[in-house]
């Protein structure tokens, strides 16, 4: 076999295209593959498909293939035009590269598993592309995998908020309960943040929607009632979230209590900041046996904490009705316990209760979107943090899109 029917097989070229001639560069380490099409050749719009003599071609263009035996290899090929009557003249589709791209689908698809295993930088490496190429190459992949989705809109959705970077800058994050996929990243934590991702669905769409998991985040909640129909009766206000609420009344409680005690010169709270935050199953012996003492201390935080600890019961009910039984039980002794930060809370969560019960109906949350932060996180550390909030999208969504990413002659190959 010749070193031209080698790349022709080796490219997959089937009629009408072939390999013209094969150079070695000794010095470049370069494999020049020059490729042509047999002449008197018909070839469809790529509009509509319809059969056409050949126009004329454009400039010999170059795309990276697959290396061969540590050569960088190159395909050569003019792409010939086609002079349609209804949609005018264009170049024609090639079998071995979608329009645009500087490389191979074979090359894409490599390329495609080295970024999903390894950092952009490490990637680049070992591809020996640019690190503007491999994002361009990411940017490519994302794109189409995202076009190829369609209208199809996810039936519970989960919203939630991203701090990336330093300088607390903001995303706002949509996932698929279900998939648990990132769906959508927009800019900023805003009403419009939030209606721009119900906005590229038809109403029909919106309707499927059976339910929405979120944070009692007014911005969100009008985009929610703006967008999606019947929103009232979907959105489920997160627990952990509503639970976040709780924590954070009780660390308020421990510190304006500490602040007190401390001017009297009395220590008893110093450093147990964490002792309220974690769950004394994870703690080691020497901090169970100091928060045990700390929760028998008739402390302000102690009781504070008790508070928190009995909100968790809410969501083991049933039922709403229970579940709402138990609520006013706990409100009671929540807006009594003269505790401020625990009131507030108490409150803001009593303005938010016919949607803190709709969990009873729909029993969701934001699990799947926190595993999911998670993954982001291991994504962002990955690349050092993102100062540039498209990378940061790319990145997100080509590692937790759930999106099909390879070029779609490759997806079929590896279907066959
Ligand atoms: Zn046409």
């Amino acid at each position: 076999m010749d070193s031209v029917e080698l790349y022709r097989q080796l490219l997959g070229l089937t009629a009408p295209w072939t390999v013209e001639r094969v150079e070695l560069d000794m010095v470049k380490q370069h494999v020049e593959v020059h490729v042509r099409h047999a002449s008197g050749q018909r070839f469809g719009c790529p509009e509509c498909g319809r059969e056409l003599g050949v126009y004329d071609h454009v400039a010999e263009r170059v795309w990276r293939h697959l290396d061969s035996c540590q050569f960088l290899t190159y395909l050569h090929a003019k792409p010939p035009r086609v002079s349609c009557p209804d949609h005018g003249v264009h170049q024609v589709m090639l079998p071995w590269a979608h329009a645009g791209s500087r490389f191979t689908n074979l090359f894409e698809a490599l390329a495609i598993d080295v970024l999903l295993a390894a950092n952009v930088k490490r990637a680049a490496a070992i591809l020996r592309i640019t690190w503007d190429e491999a994002w361009h190459l990411m940017e490519r992949a994302v794109l189409r995998g995202r076009a190829a989705k369609g209208d199809g809109i996810p039936r519970q959705i989960g919203v939630d908020e991203k701090a990336i970077a330093k300088g607390h800058r903001y995303m706002t994050l949509v996932c698929d309960l279900n998939e648990a996929t990132v769906e959508y990243i927009g800019e900023d934590r805003k009403e419009a943040s939030l209606a721009a991702y119900f906005d590229a669905f038809p109403q029909e769409s919106r309707e499927q929607i059976e339910a929405i998991s979120l944070d009692m985040w007014p911005a969100y909640i009008n985009a929610c009632r703006d967008k999606v129909p019947g929103a009232d009766g979907k959105m489920v206000f997160d627990r952990f979230h509503i639970m976040r609420h709780v924590v954070d009344a009780v660390d308020k409680v421990r510190k304006q209590e500490h602040k007190a005690l401390m001017q009297a010169g009395d220590t008893t709270l110093t450093k147990s900041k964490y002792l309220w935050l974690t769950n004394p199953a994870n703690m080691t012996d020497q901090a169970k046996e100091r928060f045990d003492e700390l929760k028998t201390a008739k402390l302000k935080t102690g009781r504070a904490w008790a508070l928190k600890e009995a909100l968790r019961e809410l969501w083991g009910y049933k039922s709403a009705a229970w579940a709402r039984k138990f609520w006013e039980r706990w409100y009671f002794w929540a807006t009594h316990s003269r505790l401020a930060p625990m009131i507030a809370a108490a409150k803001l969560i009593a303005r938010h209760l016919p949607n803190v019960l709709t969990y009873f109906a729909h029993r969701i949350t934001n699990a799947v979107a926190e595993g999911l932060n998670s993954k982001i996180a291991t994504v962002q550390k990955r690349a050092c943090g993102y100062r540039n909030p498209n990378h940061f999208k790319i990145a997100v969504y080509f590692h937790c899109g759930g999106l099909n990413l390879y070029p779609a002659s490759v997806t079929h190959t590896r279907a066959g």
